[in-house]
């Protein structure tokens, strides 16, 4: 009896090896991987042209805004985008409308976005000041971890004062699960936007100025100190500086688990293409000098920087194209982040083909407790796999992209190495450069630390 599927004629490539051949997935379940000659007969058979066969891609850190900001953007759009992106899973933020604050709402998205979604899906439960006590709920409900906004944010959702979140990471220690934070303290942020704003400041970068390293370094310091007290798993959204890096550094050094991630924008960019795409670019925290980006870009290749993820955020033209102080912040990228992440990093910058794969793919799934089931191409695991050609060339146009929000600096920006296949438990997403899901088939990624 034939199974569903074989991808084969492809270069298979794990964080540890690389070889031709292929991959067989059956009920959604990888059955076999190995050379061509060894795979079993499929009903359907995918011809990878001698492409990459990567496990598939993982964006942990994406805003969909489904529900209650659709206008923005939904599931299918976003997950759309995703599939021609060679994102295979996501990890979707809890700042929609309602918060993502209860067990009720977990259920709820799950059965909404199971609907519309054409990738799978974590979701994290939103810590505020009047919800410690759902957290161990949230975590049963399927909530893959947790987030706390610690700078004012999309959503203008505040953080819980001090005692509270000593409480709350007793909570999630208590789930096994890991919480993390948009590190910036909002004190500071706060006190030199009013001082830029009174001297009249109106460019680009003054916006940088107004969020300093010291923001993000000294709330990195503060949660690792709670961790350390409470004995939480730590995760840092969106590092963006050299000082936050090595304040991750020095707490892991004390023992404290603490995993972080960065975007190409952090890595690629710098303040001083602020002048060029002024409000465009602004972002929570700032992209900063040359010297934080190469740190960051260092990190990554070192490991220090546990994966990629793009913070997806997209917004009307109306909201974000005002004056610095005004515009709201973020842009999209969960489409392009794969091949500026190739184009940047493995082409222009050397980085290995299996480095890439444990980045993109491996260390989002361990961070997120999800390993091996999501980032591995192991037998009895996920079917999830991304044909990545890594020769064709490309120039990022924003009209043709599939989310709702179109503004990004990588309009126009160039480069060579795209995905060419998508394929989420068997179900074939994109495939060269088609979309080819008939119906939405994403599921909840379920977190496989035992939830009594
Ligand atoms: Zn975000």
């Amino acid at each position: 009896m034939a199974i569903d599927l074989v991808v084969r004629n492809g270069v298979v490539v794990t964080p540890t090896n690389t070889f031709e051949g292929g991959v067989a997935i059956d009920d959604g379940i990888i059955v076999a991987v190995g050379h061509d000659s060894d795979l079993p007969d499929a009903e359907n058979i995918l011809d990878a042209g001698g492409n990459y066969i990567f496990p598939g891609l993982m964006d942990p850190h994406v805003h969909f805004r489904d529900p209650g900001l659709t206008y923005k953007e939904d599931f299918t759009t976003g997950s759309t985008a995703a599939a021609f992106g060679g994102i295979t899973s996501v990890l979707d933020m809890p700042n929609v409308k309602p918060i993502t604050a209860d067990p009720e709402q977990i259920l709820l998205r799950e059965k909404l976005i199971h609907e519309k979604a054409y990738c799978d899906f974590m979701l994290v439960g939103v810590v505020v000041q009047d919800n410690p006590d759902q957290i161990i709920p949230m975590a049963k409900a399927g909530a893959i971890g947790f987030k706390i906004f610690l700078g004012s944010t999309i959503g203008n959702i505040p953080a819980p004062d001090d005692g509270v979140l000593v409480d709350a990471l007793g909570h999630v220690a208590e789930t096994g699960l890991r919480i993390g934070f948009h590190a910036e303290n909002d004190q500071i942020l706060q006190h030199i936007t009013r001082q830029l704003i009174a001297a009249g400041r109106t460019d680009a970068r003054a916006f940088v100025e107004s969020r300093p390293a010291i923001c993000e370094a000294e709330s990195i310091q503060r949660m690792a100190l709670f961790a350390k007290y409470t004995g939480t798993k730590i995760h840092i959204y969106h590092l963006s500086s050299k000082d936050g890096l090595d304040m991750i550094e020095e707490h892991r050094e004390k023992g404290i688990d603490i995993t972080t991630e960065t975007g190409p924008h952090y890595m690629y960019l710098s303040e001083e293409d602020m002048d060029e795409f002024g409000v465009v670019m602004r972002m929570n925290p700032p992209v900063r000098s040359k010297e934080h980006g190469a740190a960051l870009w260092e990190g990554v290749l070192d490991g220090r920087v546990n994966f990629i993820a793009d913070d997806h955020s997209p917004h009307t033209e109306e909201e974000k194209m005002k004056g610095i102080w005004e515009a709201i912040s973020g842009f999209v990228g969960v489409e392009t982040l794969m091949q500026v992440m190739w184009s940047e990093g493995v082409v222009k910058r050397g980085m290995s083909v299996n480095h890439f794969v444990r980045v993109c793919s491996e260390n989002g799934a361990r961070a997120w407790d999800c390993y091996p089931q999501k980032g591995s191409l192991e037998v009895g695991t996920d079917g999830d796999l991304t044909i990545f050609d890594p020769n064709q060339k490309w120039q990022i146009d924003r009209q043709e992209l599939h989310s709702k929000g179109k503004v990004t600096p990588w309009h126009l920006w160039e480069g060579e190495g795209i995905p060419v296949g998508t394929i989420v438990r068997g179900n074939v997403a994109m495939w060269d450069r088609q979309f080819k899901a008939e119906q939405p088939f994403g599921r909840l990624i379920r977190p496989n630390i035992n939830q009594e």
